[in-house]
């Protein structure tokens, strides 16, 4: 088989997935300059910056704030293996297939899931927390802010924040698909820890996770029973590679590239200011959700409030068949879109509005485009 060089294979793709979202050249520049080592004294500078950066984004003071080496999931991990013991209880939501993994992930670490049911398409009520968490001794409690498999965002996050620390267990939450594209106030919502990806509303490649803990989060790490049951993602370890004034004693290989990357990411959104970011991503969200119920397509979230800005789960119209379009989609028009997970596959798309991608111009191109394999199948409701 021939290998052509990656440039010679690539071609411009629109990514209107769940993610990754397009990346602005600035972004791929940063990714392409110069390696330099780990502990030189200007990666060690750009380091500060990007945590300082990631604070700003998470509306958060915690020093423990960094970009974990690996994808969302990592930070997941991450999360799950400094924060649960094993014997531990550990509530967790479970609305979509997000929620899912983290049971996944607690048990896999030796906790004892107490899981929270909530059906697909819809958020859970404060009230069914306080029922989960009243069951007795949780010493955690996991929600997923943004489920991109339904396109369900959280409401009432300092409410449930504060349902946590009355019975007192840790507040963690998945901000993978919110963070960069609606708001998340880690400080006053009372979050303890939360990580977040890369690819989604920060647009950037593929490859960090960001995390952050606040001193209470610390203090169940430092009073572990039991040592951090991974070495890679042990925080105690990498604490003292990340933090300002520490030893900046050598873990692993920080991802350089990729830490330029998230740097130019942050820079750019924090240039562009937080509240005109999100107020873009509402804006453009209403355009296309207009768009796509004129051409018959329908939420899977009934209630609009709840309704992700940067994820749209829908429903194809009558007789549509998704996994056709799609393709249809990528060969014709090179948009990518994403399709429905768990329950929803083969029924639903998920169209992604995250970060770079999110822009006036390039919603217009998305509706053209869907409306015109939409057209052509159906002879539907023409433009
Ligand atoms: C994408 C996503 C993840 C997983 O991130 P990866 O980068 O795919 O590992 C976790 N949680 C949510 C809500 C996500 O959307």
């Amino acid at each position: 088989m021939e290998r052509k060089a990656i440039h010679d294979q690539i071609g411009q793709v629109r990514l209107h997935g769940p993610g990754p979202s397009d990346v602005p050249d600035s972004v791929l520049e940063a990714l392409s300059s110069k390696t330099i080592g780990h502990l030189d004294p200007d990666f060690l500078r750009v380091m500060d910056q990007t945590q300082e950066m990631l604070r700003e984004v998470l509306r958060t003071k915690n020093r423990m704030t960094i970009p974990i080496s690996g994808t969302g999931s990592s930070g997941m991990e991450t999360l799950v293996a400094n924060l649960v013991e094993p014997g531990d209880r550990v509530a967790v939501v479970r609305n979509g297939v997000f929620g899912g993994r983290i049971a996944d992930e607690v048990s896999r670490f030796g906790g004892q899931v107490v899981a929270i049911n909530v059906e697909w398409g819809r958020t859970v009520e404060p009230e069914q927390v306080k029922e989960a968490l009243s069951s007795g001794d949780c010493r955690a409690l996991f929600l997923v802010h943004a489920e991109t498999s339904t396109g369900a965002l959280q409401p009432q996050m300092k409410e449930i924040g504060q349902l946590a620390h009355e019975h007192d267990a840790l507040f963690l939450v998945d901000a993978v698909t919110s963070l960069g594209g609606t708001e998340v106030k880690v400080d006053e919502w009372g979050i303890d820890a939360a990580y977040s990806g890369t690819q989604k509303c920060l647009s950037v490649p593929p490859g960090l996770s960001p995390i952050t803990l606040n001193e209470r989060a610390m203090d169940k790490l430092r009073n572990r029973r039991t040592p951090v049951q991974s070495w890679y993602f042990d925080l105690t370890m990498i604490e003292e590679y990340w933090n300002e004034g520490g030893a900046r004693k050598y873990h692993h290989t920080a991802p350089v590239n990729m830490i330029f990357a998230l740097h130019e990411g942050l820079r750019l959104i924090l240039e562009e200011g937080l509240d005109a970011v999100f107020e873009r991503h509402r804006k453009n969200a209403a355009a296309l959700q207009a768009g796509l119920e004129s051409l018959g397509f329908t939420y899977i979230v009934e209630k609009a409030e709840e309704r992700l800005p940067m994820l749209h789960a829908v429903f194809l119209p009558e007789g549509a068949d998704e996994g056709k379009l799609r393709k249809q989609l990528r060969a014709e028009c090179s948009l990518e879109i994403g399709g429905g997970l768990g329950d929803f596959a083969g029924k639903a798309w998920r169209i992604g509005l995250m970060g770079h991608s999110c822009r006036e111009e390039k919603v217009e191109a998305l509706l053209r485009d869907i409306r015109s394999v939409i057209v052509q199948e159906h002879g539907g409701p023409s433009a």
